[in-house]
């Protein structure tokens, strides 16, 4: 797989049209996959803090949420194809659920907002299977928050815990997981919930 190092993260040199064919083929599969969409506060918290760093050298996509990230891949004569939002990687997969049926599980935001965003979700893509959610406001280290998403056995998490716990929340428990898609979504569920 092609990358783009920008300040020591590993951008995946990826449209997004490739990537979700990859992501999808990850499901059919039933391998786990971690997607970190990353924007400048991101990489220059990587770069202050390696404990982060160590966090998103763990994913197995980074993209280039925002579109600095594009310039400075372009500056660096290794450009990177285009912006990749959480946020559109989100709506793109809520699509592709809607259609193969696929299990979803959203992890983050407060309770009444996360409920909100699974009531719309479920009107408005009937075949998707919401196989569970839990708000983003729990102990860290809370060992139920894994098993939940592990007897839910879902094929996409969106894991919308904002900057940087989505990403260190995935890391830390990645290998707990056998399969499932997690997608860091930042403040997606906001905006799912209206
Ligand atoms: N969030 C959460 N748990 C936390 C902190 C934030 O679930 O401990 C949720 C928050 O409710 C919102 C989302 O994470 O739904 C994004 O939060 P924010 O806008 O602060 O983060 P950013 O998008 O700037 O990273």
């Amino acid at each position: 797989m092609k990358q783009v190092n920008i300040l020591g993260i590993p951008f995946t040199n990826m449209d997004h049209v490739t990537l979700v064919q990859q992501l999808q083929l990850h499901i059919e599969q039933r391998e786990k996959s971690f997607v970190v969409t990353a924007n400048p506060e991101i990489v220059m918290r990587a770069h202050d803090n390696s404990y982060y760093m160590d966090c998103l050298q763990a994913a197995s996509y980074i993209t280039a949420d925002g579109i600095g990230i594009v310039k400075a891949s372009q500056l660096l004569k290794n450009p990177l194809p285009e912006r990749v939002t959480g946020y559109d990687i989100m709506m793109e997969f809520l699509e592709i659920a809607n259609q193969k049926k696929h299990r979803i599980f959203l992890l983050g935001a407060k309770e009444d907002t996360l409920q909100r965003a699974v009531g719309n979700i479920q009107t408005h893509y009937p075949d998707i299977e919401v196989a569970g959610s839990r708000n983003g406001y729990f102990e860290w280290g809370d060992p139920t928050v894994a098993e939940a998403i592990n007897e839910a056995q879902p094929d996409i998490v969106f894991v919308a815990l904002g900057v940087p716990k989505q990403e260190r929340w995935i890391a830390e428990n990645f290998s707990k997981f056998n399969k499932g898609i997690f997608i860091c979504v930042g403040g997606s569920i906001d905006v799912v919930a209206g």
